[in-house]
């Protein structure tokens, strides 16, 4: 597989050097050359197969001149070891449950597949992950990694603005995984990881590698649940697909599933107050704004990092932004009230499932059939969900058990130098080539 730099075309790289690299020069995101595509006759057969292998199928149409089949099989198969049910939850709406893995979210998937890969890769040379989390991908960043051979993880997040839940799910492990608690947002936490890969220096010194939603094996990987959500709706009707977006990786692989030939009459893009992309399809301008706070914390996000990828594949595809895809925002309040809904329809969710739930409620029409992705287990934001609820959620075995942990995170002021010191000082790739 190609994938070439969308800001400078001219850099080509293979999938596996793309995996290794994760962003291109001047930070340019990789693009796949050629996206490979189904015959209709071809979907219908890979909608009659199990997951795994047909996201063997699909991830083989992409990387196998890089992976035998067999590899490739094996890849899915310990990828994705857990299962992804299509719950219905009204008449005509569905969503399809992507937080029955390890971390009880959707980024378990491309968490997963991309260890996998990068478990075969790191064989010669260690390698050191440095990634952002507004939340969930730092965690399924760092179970997905948990004591893989020749691979650090180090995790930044905007400390206090991710759920405590959250954060002992992910900054109680140790070993190969170190997390740093930073002072300021998101963005910021993004913005020190971007300057790392930009210094050349410390990329060589410690092997750098990315792990968050911009990575190109995170995205491969959730093209394959579009499938399955696809596969367990009526066939009869056109299909409405809600997702919830912060950095819109998810809305990329959606979108990319489509490109493929997966027959989605319409992808919805459900934001919070982090509006940006909304207010974009209507005036025209990115305008991103300082980020805000709200309740669906893994989506605040005014600068979406996988944008670019979305209008490239837009330009590529030839299909139009506006009747393509349809993007709207919804508030905190009306988060609530949704989820009050939804608890009515007999469907227990939280702040971000509900951000999706509710954009297609409002945008579905008649003879259409809608489903959201549900990216995060209820009980991963139980206080928000219980104190709208008004009663006792319980807790899954797997976050209880990290809740009695200590935290082991360090806590840094949003400074470059120090996050620079830190990586040279403490990984286990910077003492190897030290001792070279
Ligand atoms: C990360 C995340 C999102 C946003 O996904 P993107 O791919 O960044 O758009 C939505 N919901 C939950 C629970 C998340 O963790």
């Amino acid at each position: 597989m190609q994938l070439y730099n969308i800001k400078h075309p001219e850099q080509v790289v293979s999938f596996k050097q793309a995996v290794l690299q994760g962003l291109g020069k001047d930070q340019g995101l990789f693009f796949p050359a050629t996206i490979p595509s189904f015959t209709e006759q071809e979907i219908n057969e890979l909608l009659a197969l199990p997951f795994v292998e047909r996201a063997a199928k699909i991830l083989g149409a992409f990387i196998g001149d890089e992976f035998s089949q067999e590899e490739v099989k094996e890849l899915a198969t310990n990828a994705f070891n857990f299962p992804a049910p299509v719950v219905q939850v009204s008449d005509n709406i569905w969503t399809l449950e992507l937080f029955h893995g390890p971390t009880l979210a959707f980024k378990d998937f491309g968490g997963r597949f991309m260890s996998q890969v990068l478990r075969l890769l790191a064989k010669e040379k260690k390698i050191t992950i440095l990634t952002a989390t507004s939340g969930d991908t730092g965690a399924a960043v760092a179970h997905a990694f948990y004591k893989i051979p020749n691979i650090e993880v180090v995790v930044l997040y905007p400390k206090g603005r991710i759920s405590e839940l959250q954060e002992k799910l992910f900054c109680t492990l140790g070993q190969n995984i170190k997390t740093i608690a930073i002072d300021g947002d998101f963005d910021a936490c993004q913005a020190l990881v971007k300057q790392a890969f930009d210094d050349a220096e410390l990329r060589e010194a410690i092997g750098l590698n990315s792990a968050n939603s911009i990575n190109i094996s995170r995205l491969l990987a959730q093209i394959t649940y579009y499938f399955e959500a696809y596969a367990r709706l009526p066939r009869d009707k056109q299909v409405v697909v809600s997702v919830p977006s912060g950095n819109f990786g998810n809305l990329t692989a959606g979108l990319l599933a489509k490109a493929m030939g997966l027959p989605v009459a319409k992808f919805i893009a459900a934001t919070n107050a982090n509006d940006t992309v909304p207010r974009y399809l209507a005036s025209g301008n990115w305008e991103p704004q300082q980020t805000r706070a709200t309740l669906s914390n893994a989506m605040d996000v005014s600068r979406p990092n996988n944008w670019p990828r979305i209008e490239e594949l837009f330009k590529v595809k030839g299909w139009d932004l506006h009747a393509d895809l349809f993007s709207a925002p919804v508030s905190d309040a009306t988060t609530v009230q949704t989820i009050l809904e939804l608890d009515k329809l007999g469907y227990v969710s939280e702040p971000h499932g509900a951000v999706g739930f509710r954009v297609l409620a409002d945008a579905l029409q008649p003879g259409q059939v809608g489903v959201f992705l549900g990216t995060a287990h209820p009980a991963k934001f139980k206080a928000e969900v219980e104190k709208v609820l008004g009663r006792d959620i319980g807790l899954p075995e797997a976050l209880a058990y990290h809740q009695q942990l200590p935290l082991l995170s360090e806590n840094f002021p949003a400074d470059y130098a120090r996050l620079k010191e830190f990586l040279l000082t403490n990984t286990a790739a910077a003492q190897a080539n030290k001792a070279k």
